[in-house]
């Protein structure tokens, strides 16, 4: 199938559930990107900084970029001005340096909690604890330029779907406690960013209200490197 019929029959599928789908198109060419968005795609994920911004100066402007990969704090400048949606965001000091970047570009940039979910150690994400800790911190009160929207985070990579139900489950009830006691009457806490190619039936099953899908809609990544420093320039 084309990636103009896999972009359709996703988004008919999580739409219908009321989720939103998040293209995942790290490492696919302009064209790909287009064809997409040709298809009625508007929001697409990015995890590197020097392809996100290259695509964006590219791209149709009214596309909505998302970064879902791991951001470093002295990379949060490139993408200031122009991110709709931090997904990865796991420290107090990354969410700091994207206030300050945010209050420089006269932007409330919002973003999501990464938390620590999956079994594997490589992972990046908050463990409940210090998630909680972030949010009572005086230093988290003090930031105007950053909004909380929901939390993120990624399963184990395993083919047992009763852990990775379990895994999403256990975030679902997490972000329910969070919502109660941090966000009550604060309607724009509401995401859950949960589920990829192999995962988003069973996410939105618990819980899920926004999938990445990157390989389903464009099928296998071809391995490139791009320029891994921007900020040598
Ligand atoms: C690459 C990536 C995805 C998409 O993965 P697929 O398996 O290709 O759907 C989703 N989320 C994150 C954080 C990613 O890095």
């Amino acid at each position: 199938m084309s990636i103009a019929d896999n972009l359709k029959q996703y988004k008919s599928e999580v739409e219908s559930d009321g989720v939103k789908l998040i293209a995942v198109s790290k490492t696919q060419t302009n064209e790909a990107i287009l064809e997409a968005y040709n298809a009625g795609q508007r929001i697409f994920g990015e995890n590197q900084v020097q392809e996100l911004v290259d695509k964006q100066s590219q791209l149709p402007q009214d596309i909505e970029w998302h970064m879902i990969g791991h951001l470093q704090s002295n990379k949060v400048k490139y993408i200031a001005p122009f991110i709709s949606l931090i997904h990865g965001v796991d420290s107090l000091k990354l969410l700091q340096e994207i206030n300050k970047q945010a209050a420089k570009n006269k932007r409330v940039i919002d973003c999501l909690l990464q938390v620590y979910i999956a079994e594997e150690e490589t992972k990046f994400g908050l463990g409940h604890d210090e998630l909680i800790e972030l949010l009572r911190s005086a230093e988290y009160a003090e930031l105007k330029n950053i909004r909380i929207t929901g939390l993120m985070a990624i399963a184990t990579n395993t083919k047992n779907e009763k852990q990775i139900a379990t895994e999403f489950n256990e975030l679902k009830v997490f972000f329910d406690g969070i919502k109660a006691s941090f966000f009550r009457k604060d309607d724009a806490f509401k995401e859950m960013s949960t589920g990829m190619s192999a995962d988003y039936k069973i996410a939105i099953e618990e819980g899920s209200t926004m999938v990445r899908i990157g390989s389903g809609i464009f099928g296998k990544r071809i391995i490139k490197h791009f320029k891994a420093d921007i900020s040598a320039n």
